[in-house]
């Protein structure tokens, strides 16, 4: 028998794994840019917190999460978004008292039990910023801005940046109340949003089940304070050069959010076209017990925006700049010694078996896709030479041990 992944978990190889580092480099160069520090939270959490900041009736809590009992019998669960973590952790820390802001971003790979498909999986990367103690709309509009200028830099190409607003606890109640009425009236609703329809109707606007087309439902009607936060959030997004489009049917997947939603969302990867979302969650820390912290995070998905630049996957292989090659069995010891000066040197080097056939040796190096085979035979190894070949315009030339990285350092 052989043992396959389970169902839904993967593999990420080269050079699919570099595009994956590619991208972590990159958003940790925007969030030094941006003042995020990194923090990093435990895989495994109680399974309330998730109950309490996830939001009870989500798709997430609901049919999503890997929940467990340990050999002591808590009720536990693999974290399937970063936020709630988060939010005890700067809780538990005490983090509002530091002096310092509040920004954090994380690295860390997610787990939801949902239907593996194309872009879907059940471990799966996300890479998140959450901005704790921040109420201005330019907090909205500084984290928007910096998840576009990601994917920007990355290289990622059609891509639609969705905002909306939920309003607040005080216009949200009227607008639930109209909500209720409008989807109460449509026909063939599907089971789970017959269910929503009176604990959350905002979320059957999200449904993903194919059911009416709600087209006519009606939109959200802001309080002042609420309408002057999303005019400011808008014009800071111009004043950054972002583009973004309003939808007044986003309200996203979880409970928390208040005003400030947005989603980023690609063309090029079919139904999973959600590659980035977040939003403000004004009540979320105080509600877990916390100090009143008003808060704006993302998280994005490092495996959607990996396949979005697929096309770059061939940048990333990476090859070493000289392979060295053995003319016989006995220059084994040298050749080694050789390997490891150069990568004294800060020159990458590789070689596969020295006890191999010269011919099976060369065969290895054209393959690797080095720039130099660097080859010893006794006569190199007497004068402390090396014959160092170019495997591109294949002229070869000895040069003395103590010349070689001075050569090499220059063609590359
Ligand atoms: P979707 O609508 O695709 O289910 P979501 O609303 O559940 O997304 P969030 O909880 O907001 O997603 O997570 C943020 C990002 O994480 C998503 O935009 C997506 O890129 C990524 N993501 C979510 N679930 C998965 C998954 N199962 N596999 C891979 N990536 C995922
Ligand atoms: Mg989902």
């Amino acid at each position: 028998m052989t043992y396959q992944t389970i169902r839904g978990f993967r593999d990420i190889l080269p050079p699919q794994s570099d595009a994956f580092s590619f991208i972590e480099k990159i958003s940790r160069e925007i969030f030094t840019l941006y003042g995020y520090r990194e923090i990093r939270i435990p895989a495994v959490e109680y399974f309330e917190l998730f109950i309490k900041s996830t939001g009870e009736t989500t798709d997430i809590v609901q049919k999503e999460m890997y929940r467990f009992k340990d050999a002591s019998g808590r009720d536990l669960a693999l974290r399937p978004e970063g936020t709630p973590g988060v939010a005890r952790a700067y809780i538990n820390n005490n983090l509002s008292q530091t002096g310092l802001n509040g920004k954090y971003f994380y690295i860390a790979d997610m787990f939801r039990a949902e239907r593996p498909q194309a872009g879907r999986y059940r471990q799966f990367e996300q890479i998140g910023a959450e901005n704790i103690g921040a109420s201005s709309p330019y907090s909205d509009a500084e984290s928007a801005a910096m998840l576009a200028e990601i994917f920007k830099r990355l290289g990622a190409e059609n891509l639609r940046l969705e905002i909306n607003s939920l309003g607040c606890p005080s216009c949200r109640p009227k607008y639930r109340e109209k909500l209720i009425s409008y989807l109460s009236s449509q026909k063939d609703l599907c089971s789970s949003c017959l269910q929503r329809l009176e604990k959350n109707p905002l979320r059957v606007l999200d449904c993903k089940i194919d059911g009416p087309k709600l087209t006519d439902f009606p939109s959200i009607e802001l309080c002042g304070d609420c309408a002057v936060h999303h005019e400011k959030f808008k014009k800071c997004l111009s004043l950054s050069k972002v583009d973004f489009f309003e939808n007044p049917k986003l309200v996203r997947g979880l409970d928390y959010y208040q005003r400030t939603v947005f989603e980023l969302k690609t063309s090029s990867l079919g139904a999973q076209d959600a590659v980035a979302g977040g939003g403000r969650y004004d009540g979320l820390i105080k509600d877990m017990g916390g100090p009143a912290s008003p808060a704006v995070g993302w998280a994005l998905g490092a495996d959607r925006a990996a396949m979005i630049i697929e096309k770059r996957w061939g940048e990333f292989e990476k090859k070493s700049n000289v392979f060295l090659v053995s003319a016989d069995k006995e220059r084994g010891d040298y050749c080694f010694s050789l390997a490891q000066f150069l990568r004294s040197e800060n020159i990458s080097c590789d070689f596969s078996d020295f006890s191999l056939s010269f011919k099976s040796q060369m065969r290895s190096a054209d393959k690797s896709g080095a720039l130099f085979a660097a080859i010893a035979g006794e006569d190199e190894e007497k004068n402390g030479e090396v014959s160092l070949k170019n495997l591109f315009s294949k002229e070869q030339k000895k040069v003395k041990k103590e010349e070689l990285t001075e050569i090499i350092k220059r063609s590359l």
